[in-house]
């Protein structure tokens, strides 16, 4: 059975060919650029092969036939004919309220999409456009929706809402929802299976350390908190994002620096994070060199900011739940960066998370057991594959 699993963004869809029978991927890519000069679509074969197609891709619709094209393309493609594909599963940012799990999509749930726009602005329009590209390109199609969001509804009311006046809730749903849902869900239950252990009586931190990041806490197989809000910017230190702040530094600088809405928003979610503290970059390996280079003072300063954030999470969490059974790292960053993982875990013995550094040094971006024999709490690092469990969800639709 083969499902076809679309992340369409602003100016970009990125796509993936799964044969759910074995959950082999048999074709991916990205169509980037869309609307923009040089628009072009890449190919990924299952054999590694990259093939590049340069052509004028003016919106997604455009962008979506090409891609079903290719993958049905006697010299490129992975299936004979787009009869072959069963299902289309997207990746949907922001689903409010409404929505709490995956859902099939209908005229109905496309209408309470639109309703979420106002959430996810810049988001959401585009997962829209992607499903409205395929109903029109193939009317039977059976489409999924999967939210960033959904994950993250069972946190308790105590959890998700800010100390702000009660009706600008009821006005406008303001409120915490968090993100990277489907990451976090993915990574607790593949550590669970792994381990082992009863996924809906355990005790799991997850942390998603990517450009993005957010940690979440899942208690009994479900979440219960995570560090993102309203929107991606609270939280974990991020690439670009500042993470948890005052907010009277945000009116302080609006009126100090003259800046409007827009050019605080730029602020606070492009220019700050490790890129802001540092000058030189939000990407990890980056700062990395800088430091193994120049000894930069300031990279130096901005990891440690970024492993003190985590852990704060890690030991709030803890106390949130009672207890923690499980410490997942993934994305990235908590996928690759051994010193990162390592400056997060120290000096976390007394709660219980004795990592093992010399084990530590050998993993990158793959699944494996990181904590000591006598470590109350199993560490892991567990690659998310985001892509896999929409696939998933949305065969759980045809059967
Ligand atoms: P996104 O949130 O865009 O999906 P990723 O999860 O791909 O981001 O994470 C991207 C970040 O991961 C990069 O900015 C980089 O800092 C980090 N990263 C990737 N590979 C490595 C590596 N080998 N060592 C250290 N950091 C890495």
């Amino acid at each position: 059975m083969k499902i076809l699993v679309l992340n369409c963004g602003s100016s970009s869809i990125k796509f993936q060919m799964f044969d759910m029978t074995d959950q082999t991927v048999l074709s991916k890519g990205v169509v980037e650029k869309i609307g923009l000069n040089g628009s072009f679509l890449k190919l990924v074969k299952q054999n590694g092969d990259e093939v590049i197609f340069e052509g004028e891709i003016l919106d997604h619709k455009i962008g979506i036939e090409y891609v079903l094209g290719v993958l049905s393309s006697k010299k490129h493609g992975c299936v004979a004919n787009l009869n072959e594909i069963s299902a289309v599963g997207h990746r949907v940012v922001h689903g409010g309220e409404k929505f709490n799990s995956s859902v099939l999509i209908t005229d109905e749930v496309v209408a309470k999409m639109e309703e979420c726009i106002d959430l996810a602005p810049l988001h959401n329009p585009p997962n829209l456009k992607g499903i409205e590209a395929i109903k029109e390109i193939l009317p039977n199609m059976i489409q999924v929706g999967v939210f960033d969001t959904a994950f993250h509804q069972t946190m308790p009311k105590y959890a998700y809402m800010y100390g702000i006046p009660y009706s600008l809730y009821q006005k406008y749903g303001i409120r915490r929802y968090g993100f990277h849902g489907t990451s976090h869900r993915y990574v607790s239950r593949k550590a669970c299976s792994l381990l082992g252990i009863d996924y809906n009586s355990s005790k799991i931190i997850t942390c998603h350390l990517g450009n993005g990041a957010s940690i979440a806490a899942i208690k009994n197989g479900v979440s219960v908190d995570t560090s993102m809000g309203f929107t991606p910017v609270e939280g974990l230190l991020m690439g670009t994002r500042a993470g948890d702040l005052d907010i009277g530094v945000v009116t302080y600088l609006m009126e100090k620096e003259k800046l409007g809405v827009e050019t605080a928003s730029t602020l606070f979610n492009k220019h700050s994070g490790m890129l802001g503290l540092t000058g030189i970059s939000s990407d990890f390996r980056d700062l990395r060199k800088s430091v193994a280079e120049d000894n930069n003072e300031l990279s130096k300063m901005a990891f440690e900011m970024y492993f003190y954030r985590v852990k704060k999470y890690i030991g709030a969490y803890t106390a949130a739940m009672n207890g923690c059974d499980v410490l997942v790292f993934t994305g990235g960053i908590g996928e690759n960066d051994v010193m990162c993982r390592q400056g997060i875990c120290s000096e976390m013995e007394w709660l219980g998370f004795d990592l093992d550094n010399e084990l530590n040094s050998t993993i990158r971006a793959e699944e494996a057991l990181l904590s000591k024999p006598t470590s109350k709490v199993k560490i892991m690092v567990i690659p998310t594959n985001e892509e896999l469990m929409i696939a998933e969800d949305t065969l759980s639709f045809l059967q």
